[in-house]
């Protein structure tokens, strides 16, 4: 399955750590992209250098219209599941999306747009109390991939974990 993720809203200061580590989750749990409203080409610069350091494919790109991007993936043929407290619950929905082929999930930084509950073919609770986009993202890619994606290996990069029970080992390429 081919998963890419589109973040709406950005709330200055904030949300700078907030939005490096939705990027980052997006792409430790195995999106191959992440679209982003109203963000400092920092954020960027941030996400681009982990993946030259630590392997992978993944990309970062800043939109201006998120409707845009939505309304494309459905044309060429993608689904969307919208991550919100008020949709359904994970348990319940998750069997049916993991047969999606490609999927954009969404996820907001603020209030999001009616649109956005109208254009998801899946609206998915992570429980229906309020938290955070970040966990909900992490839990959500989790149960889409079964666990799996936790032992992907990132080709490419310059360091990579040596797992071990104490301490730190790192191998350098
Ligand atoms: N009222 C919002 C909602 O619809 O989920 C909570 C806003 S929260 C500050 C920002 C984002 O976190 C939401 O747009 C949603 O993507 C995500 N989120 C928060 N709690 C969630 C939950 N229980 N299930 C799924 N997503 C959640």
């Amino acid at each position: 399955m081919r998963v890419q993720v589109l973040r709406i809203g950005h709330r200055l200061v904030r949300d700078d750590r907030v939005t490096t580590h939705a990027a980052l989750v997006s792409r430790a749990f195995g999106a191959e992209k992440i679209y982003m409203t109203g963000i400092d080409q920092s954020v960027k610069e941030t996400v681009d250098a982990v993946g030259k350091r630590w392997g992978g494919r993944f990309e970062l790109e800043i939109i201006d219209d998120w409707k845009k991007v939505a309304r494309a993936w459905k044309k060429d043929g993608g689904k969307i599941a919208h991550l919100t407290m008020y949709g359904v619950n994970v348990n319940d929905a998750i069997s049916k999306i993991r047969k999606e082929k490609d999927l954009l999930v969404i996820i907001g930084a603020e209030k999001v747009p009616r649109e956005a509950y109208d254009l998801a073919d899946y609206n998915v609770a992570v429980g229906s109390q309020p938290h955070s986009e970040i966990a909900a993202l992490a839990v959500f890619l989790d149960r889409l991939s079964g666990g799996r994606q936790l032992e992907k290996a990132f080709e490419g990069g310059r360091l990579r974990v040596v797992p071990s029970e104490r301490g730190k080992r790192v191998e350098e390429r």
